[in-house]
C-alpha cells in the first residue's frame, strides 16, 4: 500500500488543535502540555464535530488545546515556520490525521477524550467553583431551547448570567490568568450559543436574548 506524506500545509493546525484522549495523559503529567494550554468543551456545548461535518452538543466533555489570538489556529502551530513546536510529543489526533484518509482519526473522534476531573487534584480549590457551573449546565439550556418562549427565554438569560457571575467570582477569588479560565470553565456561555431562533445583544455589559 503506498505511504501516504503528510504535506505540511498546516491546514489541520490553522483550522483547530486536537482534542485530547487518554493516550494524551502522559504529555500532560511531563509537562509537555499545561493545563492552561487547553480549553474545557463541556459536556452538551456545540461544538464542531468531524463525523457528521457540522457544529452540534458534544456528547461528553473534552480537552482541546487552546487557540491563538482569540481563534482556533493551535497554540503550538507556527505559522512562519510551518511547524509544529511539539511536533516530536504531537498528541494521537495530530499524529492519526491524514488530510487524504480520515478513516483513523474518526475511529478516535469522541472516544476515551480526558476531561478536567483525569487533570485536576481532588483537593484543588478550584473545584467547588466547577461544581457550581452545574447549574447553568448546556442540557438544560438545550432544554430551553426546544420550549422558545418568554419563559424559557428568561430562564436561558439566567443561565448567560450565572455563567459570568461564577466565573467573575472565581477569577477574583482565586486570580485566575484567561488561559486558566479557559481550561477549569471554557468559553462563556454566549459565545457558543448559535440559535436560529434567537437573537444576541448586550445592556450594561450583560447578554440578552430576544426572538427575531
Ligand atoms: S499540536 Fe502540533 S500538529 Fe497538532 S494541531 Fe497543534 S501544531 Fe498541529
Amino acid at each position: 500500500m503506498k505511504k501516504i506524506e503528510c504535506k505540511r500545509c498546516g491546514t489541520c493546525c490553522v483550522k483547530g488543535g486536537p482534542v485530547l484522549h487518554g493516550d494524551d495523559l502522559p504529555l500532560i503529567k511531563k509537562n509537555i502540555i499545561r493545563p492552561d494550554q487547553l480549553v474545557v468543551i463541556r459536556d452538551g456545548e456545540p461544538a464542531y464535530n468531524p463525523i457528521p461535518d457540522a457544529v452540534e452538543p458534544t456528547s461528553c466533555e473534552m480537552l482541546k488545546i487552546q487557540g491563538q489570538s482569540g481563534g482556533w489556529q493551535c497554540l503550538f502551530y507556527d505559522a512562519t515556520q510551518k511547524s509544529c513546536s511539539i511536533h516530536t510529543n504531537r498528541p494521537l489526533e495530530c499524529r492519526l490525521l491524514q488530510c487524504q484518509d480520515t478513516a483513523a482519526i474518526l475511529a478516535v473522534t469522541g472516544k476515551d477524550c480526558l476531561n478536567r476531573q483525569d487533570i485536576i487534584a481532588q483537593d484543588d480549590p478550584i473545584l467547588p467553583h466547577i461544581q457550581a457551573f452545574e447549574q447553568c449546565s448546556w442540557h438544560k439550556v438545550h432544554a430551553l431551547l426546544a420550549t422558545l418562549g418568554p419563559e424559557s427565554i428568561a430562564a436561558l438569560e439566567k443561565i448567560l448570567h450565572t455563567d459570568l457571575f461564577l466565573r467573575e467570582q472565581a477569577i477574583t477569588q482565586l486570580q485566575l490568568t484567561l488561559a486558566q479560565e479557559l481550561f477549569y470553565f471554557g468559553r462563556p456561555m454566549f459565545q457558543s450559543l448559535n440559535h436560529p431562533g434567537l437573537q444576541l445583544t448586550f445592556a450594561d455589559g450583560m447578554p440578552r436574548l430576544h426572538l427575531p
